[in-house]
């Protein structure tokens, strides 16, 4: 399965598809779920190509996103709009693929909602494996259609900025378990209070089993963490996993981000040190030693770091082996 899309600054593929084509997976027969968390633009770089690459597997993105209202919108509002991104471009993109593909639902289109089964796989010899999606929340997927249908009739007439329920609010979580091991992948699912988080965490109908493997929430940030995440859906010592986000003046995770993920967890890994964009005015020295720092920084960065967890499945007890590639480290003193 591939989740979410990313294209290095030097790179012309989507990250995924040369990682499996390196390891000798025959991605056109072979994956079997591509997953959109949602459509910001750091998630989705290069989605449309994965899922031209793997026509057999079945595309799934969140039911909050997956609306006709959504789609309309999006289309409607065009290029002009405050809202169209090259998140919302490459989205239609996926969209369009799948079109032409016939009827989307006919062709294993799904929607991830809170406590859907999306995939399960049961062979002799094998470990068996199932990936559910957490969310949306019933919550989290009414409010966003009723944000979206009320924006539409506005949408050919005004350029008007839509705020609908955040696209962190509708991003997908998922729990996967293959033979022993699980694995949480947080999305960028954000909390607001008594929600989002906390109805995963206070599901009696989600799937049970503590994950081993925890791709952080967000980025790190603190308004994606929920304290029993690390209580409750983790094992003791869990792998934490996460990317930084630079975008605006906004820099994830910030130092007491990784305080406080390092006091859940210090088996925390970054795939590279979150950076901040230097201010506009400056004195000239100071410039010229910013360039140069960043020019290392960038020279000792490479291409986009990489992260590999891997785990024996069949083991009843598996320990999870961390690999670190080009500027991935480990978060945590
Ligand atoms: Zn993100």
């Amino acid at each position: 399965m591939i989740v979410d899309s990313c294209v290095g600054e030097q790179e012309s593929r989507p990250a995924a598809l040369d990682y499996l084509e390196s390891m000798g997976v025959d991605i056109a027969d072979q994956v079997k779920l591509v997953v959109a968390t949602h459509w910001h633009d750091d998630h989705i770089r290069g989605l449309a190509r994965v899922v031209r690459a793997a026509p057999k597997a079945r595309f799934v993105c969140s039911a909050a996103i997956q609306t006709t209202e959504f789609v309309t919108l999006a289309k409607a509002t065009g290029k002009r709009s405050m809202m169209t991104s090259s998140g919302i471009d490459e989205f239609e993109e996926v969209l369009s693929e799948l079109d032409g593909r016939g009827s989307r639902l006919d062709r294993g289109h799904m929607f991830a909602l809170g406590e859907r089964l999306l995939y399960r796989h049961t062979a002799r010899r094998h470990p068996s494996a199932e990936v559910w999606s957490l969310t949306p929340s019933d919550i989290a997927w009414r409010a966003a259609i009723t944000e979206l249908a009320s924006l539409l009739p506005q949408a050919r007439r005004t350029k008007r900025r839509i705020a609908p329920i955040g696209p962190n609010h509708a991003s997908v979580v998922l729990w996967i378990r293959v033979g022993h091991v699980r694995v949480l992948l947080g999305g960028d699912l954000q909390e607001t209070p008594g929600r989002h988080w906390t109805a995963v965490i206070s599901s009696p109908t989600r799937p049970t089993g503590r994950s081993a493997i925890y791709k952080i929430a967000h980025h790190g940030s603190d308004n994606a963490d929920h304290p029993e995440t690390w209580t409750r859906l983790l094992s003791g010592d869990p792998i934490g996993l996460l990317t930084p986000f630079v975008q605006g003046g906004v820099t994830l995770p910030a130092a007491i981000d990784v305080a406080r993920m390092c006091a859940r967890s210090r088996e925390v890994f970054i795939t590279a040190p979150p950076t901040r964009p230097a201010p506009r005015r400056r004195e000239r020295a100071v410039d010229r030693t910013i360039k140069e720092v960043t020019r290392n920084f960038r020279r000792a960065l490479g291409p986009m770091g990489h992260i590999r967890a891997r785990a024996v499945t069949s083991s009843t007890s598996p320990s999870v082996a961390v690999e670190l590639f080009a500027g991935a480290r480990r978060l945590c003193p």
